[in-house]
């Protein structure tokens, strides 16, 4: 699942980055309305938490502008407490639920949980691939209906190759999807994760296959 959060409080987005990364979420992070919108426009997004007060663009405007592109993700704003106007606008422009600061984390992670699940159909929430199944709202994989035992990171590299069945995913764009996780993110790192998928994945028919000086994709065997 992957969220943009956009907001140019630092202090602020710090704590959201840490609490949705801890949850296991791709987190990407904005701090400019312009930039926002862009990011918006060329990359899809599960999920969007949206501060009303930015620079350049505000976040009305980047709403109304997504909504105008028929673009349904699912979008949570972000309000100041006494701001009832922005909340009655923000609702009006297309959020699907709103926060009012100072709000507590445990309650965004609720509202992000409801969400998630509201704007994925229970299809769309399951990836499979032949024997494996992903479930990326509860981060659980299964292969032959056994669990298996991966780390958030390894979760999230399967599941960037089982939406791109049938494509290869280069090494590059792995560490590009992966850095929004926090951590920087070497090639190596990214070999190692594929030693260990392709361990637990043995067992099961579905292999990761090395398209040299491509990248890799999901096969059947
Ligand atoms: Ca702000």
């Amino acid at each position: 699942m992957r969220i943009l959060v956009v907001e140019d409080d630092p202090v602020l987005a710090d704590g959201l980055l840490h609490v949705l990364r801890r949850s296991k979420y791709i987190v990407t992070h904005e701090n400019n309305g312009k930039r926002a919108d862009s990011l918006l426009a060329e990359q899809e997004f599960d999920l969007v938490i949206l501060d009303m007060g930015l620079p350049d663009m505000d976040g009305a405007e980047i709403l109304s502008r997504l909504r105008q592109r028929k673009n349904k993700v699912p979008v949570l704003i972000l309000t100041a407490r006494d701001n009832v106007q922005d909340r009655v606008l923000g609702l009006d422009m297309g959020a699907d639920d709103y926060l009012t600061k100072p709000f507590d984390l445990p309650e965004l992670e609720a509202r992000v949980r409801s969400l998630l699940r509201r704007g994925v159909s229970a299809s769309s929430a399951l990836l499979q691939f032949g024997e494996l199944l992903l479930d990326t709202v509860g981060h659980r994989a299964t292969l032959g209906g056994h669990p298996l035992e991966l780390t958030a990171r390894e979760l999230s590299v399967l599941e960037i190759l089982m939406l791109r069945i049938d494509s290869v995913v280069s090494k590059e764009q792995l560490i590009k999807q992966l850095s929004g996780l926090g951590e920087e993110i070497s090639e190596n790192a990214i070999e190692v994760y594929m030693y260990r998928l392709r361990k637990n994945l043995k067992s099961g028919g579905v292999n990761i296959r090395t398209m040299r000086g491509l990248g890799y994709m999901l096969e059947k065997q």
